[in-house]
């Protein structure tokens, strides 16, 4: 179906008035067309807030951070613990080449090893092959560059797993991956007798590490206590995974909202902080420890594989003008820029939990959503948000009946 042949059909289906059918064809900044070019059946495009958090000092460079969420409190939260990193350095970060793992699945071998041996025997034929299907990465400086192959035993029996070491350079790297898993793989089985069925990257970019750390002032925290609570935070996420569920969740607020300003695929960097936080039993992925002075130091490490170029990175006209702001020049630094800001999300987390609550600062600024949703418009969202939290109540029925009472005085 064309766009508008499906627009008619959802209108249909849904029973949509023609200003909400209006509402879809707004896509702003994203033309409809474009938006209709980069994935399938679409019938208009979604806009989130932009946010740009502040005060990042990362590697002695100032940064405005445009985040891109739906959720309130997290842009402001990144902007304080950046201003308090920055009454000592700032943050300190560093990320790997930006090497990608993809995987060439090898079944129904006889024997399994000999077939490991002969694959590292022709090393260099595979990765020519694998280079031959992009020479714009390789001309970029990229290209694949080694083999790891692993024997496994599965619940079908042993298989082999090559591993092909890819430098996407400052692509996320997918789809040059796959190509080139793709590519070598007839010559695979060629050398080793056997079936291949999987081609495809991994998401646990384990080559492809960043990390970040950062100091903040022990007063500027709120004193030892909070730092004490912080500590005892981590213990808990270190000891309980349901605890720590939600302190990655924390960091990985920054890091998607990051992704998804300039268009990056946030599927992959969750999964990728996840099943590395699971590699040895779930853990943080951050840790916390006291300074002699009293200070606390904190550190984050986690596999960030974002592009700065390629898929839909270079088509979103918002993610365009995102990375002008960023002003990144590799994904190296893109994902050096992420994990700071994932330190000072779990920071300002642990902080809010340990020294008021989460919900006050939260639920200041939820409750002008409330507000907006119980249809407060202008110079009434302040009002009712004014009076919901002088009340400590902020429920949408209550939103209602001030709104009412705004109204009706
Ligand atoms: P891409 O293929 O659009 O761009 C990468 C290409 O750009 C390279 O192959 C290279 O030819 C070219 N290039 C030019 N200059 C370059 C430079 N300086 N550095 C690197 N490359 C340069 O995109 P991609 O990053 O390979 O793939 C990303 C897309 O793949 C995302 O949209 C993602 O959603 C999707 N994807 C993800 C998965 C997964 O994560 N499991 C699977 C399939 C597809």
């Amino acid at each position: 179906m064309s766009l508008e042949e499906r627009l008619r059909v959802v209108k249909e289906f849904a029973g949509l008035t023609d200003e909400e059918v209006g509402i879809l064809r707004n896509t702003g900044s994203l033309d409809l067309e474009l938006a209709d070019r980069m994935i399938e059946n679409v019938i208009g495009a979604t806009h989130l807030p932009l946010g740009v958090a502040t005060n990042f000092l990362i590697n002695g460079k100032d940064y405005l951070i445009p985040m891109a969420l739906e959720e309130p409190s997290v842009v402001a939260a990144a902007s304080n613990a950046a201003r308090m990193a920055r009454m000592r350095y700032g943050f300190r970060a560093s990320a790997d080449e930006p090497v990608m793992i993809g995987q060439v699945q090898v079944c129904k071998l006889r024997d399994p090893q000999a077939a490991r041996e002969r694959i590292l025997e022709e090393k260099g034929r595979i990765l020519e092959r694998a280079n031959e299907q992009d020479p714009v990465l390789v001309k970029a400086g990229g290209g694949a560059r080694d083999l790891e192959v692993r024997v496994l035993s599965t619940r079908l029996g042993p298989m082999v797993v090559v591993h092909l070491l890819v430098d996407v350079r400052d692509a996320m790297g997918a789809n040059a991956v796959n190509t080139m898993c793709e590519a070598v793989a007839p010559l695979i089985e060629e050398l080793t007798g056997g079936k291949v069925y999987l081609r495809i990257i991994s998401n646990l970019a384990t080559h492809r590490m960043a990390r970040a750390e950062a100091s903040f002032p022990k007063e500027a925290l709120g004193g030892e206590e909070v730092v004490e609570g912080i500590l005892h935070a981590h213990a808990l996420a270190e000891a309980d995974p349901y605890r720590c569920a939600t302190h990655n969740k924390g960091i990985m607020n920054g890091i998607i909202a990051v992704a998804l300003a300039l268009s990056n695929d946030t599927r992959a960097l969750e999964a990728g902080a996840h099943a590395y936080a699971a590699l040895e039993g779930y853990g943080p992925l951050t840790s916390w420890e006291r300074e002699e002075n009293g200070d606390l130091r904190g550190r984050i490490e986690l596999p960030i594989a974002a592009g700065i170029l390629g898929g839909a990175v270079s088509v979103h006209p918002v993610a365009r003008v995102c990375r002008k702001i960023l002003g990144v020049s590799s994904a190296r630094e893109l994902a050096e820029v992420m994990a700071a800001v994932g330190l000072a999300q779990n920071l300002a987390a642990l902080r809010a939990l340990v020294a008021e609550g989460i919900q006050r600062g939260h639920m200041r600024l939820h409750a002008r959503n409330v507000a907006i949703a119980a249809g407060a418009r202008g110079d009434q969202v302040e009002k009712v948000v004014r009076r919901m939290v002088e009340e400590r109540c902020i429920r949408i029925d209550r939103a209602r009946e001030i709104l009412a009472e705004l109204e009706g005085g």
